[in-house]
């Protein structure tokens, strides 16, 4: 295959990258002076060993494998809550709208509404032992569910709900979801800080 041809197809699979782009990020690259190209290349062959993905809360962070996080680690982060969203820029977001200061998990996905497996990108396990080590150790208080608000949504929220429960009947904490503040349709990634701020405020 063309060279060009070749760098294209391995743009097409980024996230919401067509054809036509992924050959304009080629052109693009082949008018950038050799440095930037090289800089470039080095970054992604080093992001691999540089960053790593917390054990507790699956976020990923720049430290050893198996290290926890900087958030899992800190003193000042509430320990008695736990805040779960779908996915990694959803941390992000939140993270801005400065309104929270407890633990995060990320569960890799939204439960399908079809089946009633649990899918294998869905971290359902790891969300038990998480919530029960935590549960053991630092007192939780308190899960809040963050997903977006359409159906998928809140059939994983309720799915959730169900799974929890035996842990929740065994260490007396409390269930919430964020969705009240937010409206029907809105997806976590894509809400500003005063809503995600407002959802949080008003979480039940
Ligand atoms: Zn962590």
């Amino acid at each position: 295959m063309n060279p060009i041809d070749k760098l294209s197809q391995y743009f097409k699979e980024f996230p919401g990258i067509g054809e036509r782009q992924a050959k304009r990020f080629v052109y693009f690259l082949l008018h950038k002076n050799p440095g930037y190209v090289k800089e470039l290349g080095d970054s992604i062959l080093s992001i691999k060993d540089l960053i790593h993905q917390c054990p507790s809360c699956f976020l990923f962070f720049q430290g050893d494998r198996d290290e926890l996080c900087s958030v899992c680690r800190d003193i000042k982060t509430d320990k008695t809550s736990l805040l779960i969203i779908e996915k990694d820029a959803d941390y992000e977001n939140i993270k801005r709208s400065k309104n929270y200061s407890g633990m995060y998990f990320i569960l890799g996905g939204l439960a399908p509404i079809v089946t009633k497996e649990t899918p294998s990108f869905l971290r359902l396990k790891e969300l038990l032992s998480t919530i029960e080590t935590r549960a053991k150790n630092t007192n939780l208080k308190e899960v809040i569910i963050a997903l977006s608000l359409n159906p998928q949504g809140e059939h994983t929220d309720m799915y959730l709900r169900e799974k929890m429960s035996p842990l929740q009947e065994k260490y007396k904490f409390k269930i919430v979801s964020l969705g009240r503040g937010l409206s029907t349709g809105t997806e976590l990634e894509y809400s500003d800080s005063d809503t995600i701020k407002n959802a949080l405020l008003n979480r039940q």
